[in-house]
């Protein structure tokens, strides 16, 4: 063995990585975010041991959010405008390269826990993108369909590419539970190899199932109880890390799909001071509770307002592990390592773009967000008089976070730059006749999971490519 140059650093050990993804959260149902109703405490201090987040965007729904944070692309990018249901014949195109091929590429193990919703054939599932395992309900909990064997509405339960069980509504106030067993079994089992974990929670979508334990415990009905258990996975994640003596070794990133849905009532999220909900490009929509923990690398109680999301999470796990991204196919998201390492407080993107389906609506530089065509409040509930018009509104969320003052009157020339950025992305990637968007993964003769019989009970979101627009 040659020995070191002595004035040569040890390589850096590649840092594992676990990102927990939880459906329909919206940025204030958690306490680090200002929600009172329902306790945190365990992402209470994950934030007072790591880093906030406070402008992490991810898409208004959930198919395009987790394509985008499995690419590090804007949905209109890689063909993937809304939201599959069960048997869909399109998918997350085989041929794009995920987040975890990359990770594999440098070494690392990979699982897949949870919702995948980025197409249901099986050259779309998990362990056909970079997972070496995958345990989960691949798509919303409310896409039930009528089993044929049983006549009930179920959603499969898959291990790998093979259904497991079939799961009916009762059977789903377990999943937060078994996922999280899962995720510790992964933990305890990884030995010397890096891992990647996706862990994205089929919680707190609708149906709100929350497990017998925290069932009627919180201060704000079934869905705040469905917090407390995510908030409860969610630890036991972060002190069995600990367990294992590799807390210090592993970057832990918390954050949501989309906003809430806030047509739900009361079995809906929170977005706090934000306006707009999960469908919507307003920042409710869109802007998700983050936070990271890596102790010893991320000072702990430390706050980011720079612009980021989670189509930034591919290029930053790339870098942490040492590795490079080739030119192409081009990506949209940068490296945020040195915003979370504190090297930082600018966006190495410095601009986001806010797509709805294939439609860009919105652009953000800085404290200055632009909306260039009217926007709905949430799915499900339309425009409002303030946001009609083909007039350009300008906002600044330094000032007002809440979006509703419209001062594009007083800074004519940042409409002029923002609307010009606007311009360009669409051309690239959005509308009808895109210069530079990717196709979607397709299949000739689609087919459900398991055999499905009778008429079933499809949800709101179910069997739309794209959805509702
Ligand atoms: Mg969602």
């Amino acid at each position: 063995m040659v020995p070191l140059h002595a004035a040569e650093p040890a390589p850096a050990a590649k840092p594992n990585i676990v990102i927990i993804f939880i459906d329909d959260m919206g940025y204030g149902d958690i306490g680090p975010f200002g929600a009172t109703a329902q306790k945190t405490p365990n992402l209470d201090r994950m934030a007072l041991g790591g880093m906030k987040l406070t402008s992490f965007y991810a898409a208004p729904v959930c198919s395009v959010s987790r394509a985008q944070l499995l690419t590090g692309c804007y949905g209109p990018r890689i063909s993937v405008p809304g939201v599959y249901g069960p048997g869909s014949k399109q998918g997350l195109n085989p041929a794009e390269h995920t987040i975890a091929e990359r990770m594999k590429e440098n070494g690392y193990a990979t699982m897949c826990i949870g919702k995948w919703h980025v197409g249901d054939q099986p050259e779309f599932l998990p362990t056909r993108q970079g997972f070496d395992h995958y345990f989960g309900i691949p798509y919303s909990n409310d896409m039930q369909k009528r089993s044929a064997e049983s006549g009930k509405p179920v959603v499969p339960l898959l291990r790998d590419d093979k259904v497991e069980e079939l799961l009916d509504d009762e059977a789903q106030s377990l999943i937060v539970e078994r996922y999280t067993n899962e995720a510790l079994d992964f933990l305890r089992g990884a030995g010397d190899k890096p891992f990647f974990l996706y862990m994205a929670h089929t919680a707190v979508h609708t149906p709100i199932r929350p497990g017998a334990a925290f069932a009627g415990k919180s201060a704000n009905g079934r869905f705040g109880d469905w917090v407390e258990e995510v908030d409860w996975s969610t630890g036991r994640i972060i002190d069995t890390l600990r367990e294992l003596k590799l807390d210090s070794r592993t970057l832990v990133i918390f954050t949501s799909d989309n906003g809430p849905w806030l047509i739900k009532g009361t079995d809906g999220g929170s977005a706090g001071p934000l306006r707009g909900g999960k469908g919507s490009t307003w920042e409710g929509g869109v802007r998700e509770p983050t936070i990271a923990l890596w102790p010893g690398t991320i000072a702990p109680g430390s706050v980011c307002d720079a612009v980021a999301g989670t189509i930034d999470l591919l290029p930053t796990a790339v870098a942490l592990a040492g590795g490079t991204l080739p030119d192409g196919p081009v990506i949209d998201g940068r490296d945020i390592s040195p915003l979370l390492l504190g090297k930082t407080t600018q966006s190495p993107r410095g601009t986001h773009y806010y797509f709805r389906a294939y439609d860009l609506e919105a652009v953000r530089q800085g404290p200055w967000k632009l909306a260039v065509v009217p926007q709905n409040e949430t799915m499900g509930r339309g425009v409002l008089p303030d946001a009609s018009g083909t007039a350009p509104r300008l906002y600044n969320l330094d000032e007002e976070v809440g979006e509703r003052t419209n001062v594009a009157a007083a800074h004519p020339e940042i409409v002029t730059k923002l609307a010009a950025l606007a311009a360009k992305m669409e051309a690239e990637i959005g509308g009808k006749e895109p210069a530079a968007r990717r196709p979607a993964g397709e299949v000739a003769k689609p087919t459900t999971l398991y055999p499905v019989g009778g008429k079933g009970r499809a949800g709101k979101e179910s069997g739309k490519t794209p959805p509702e627009k």
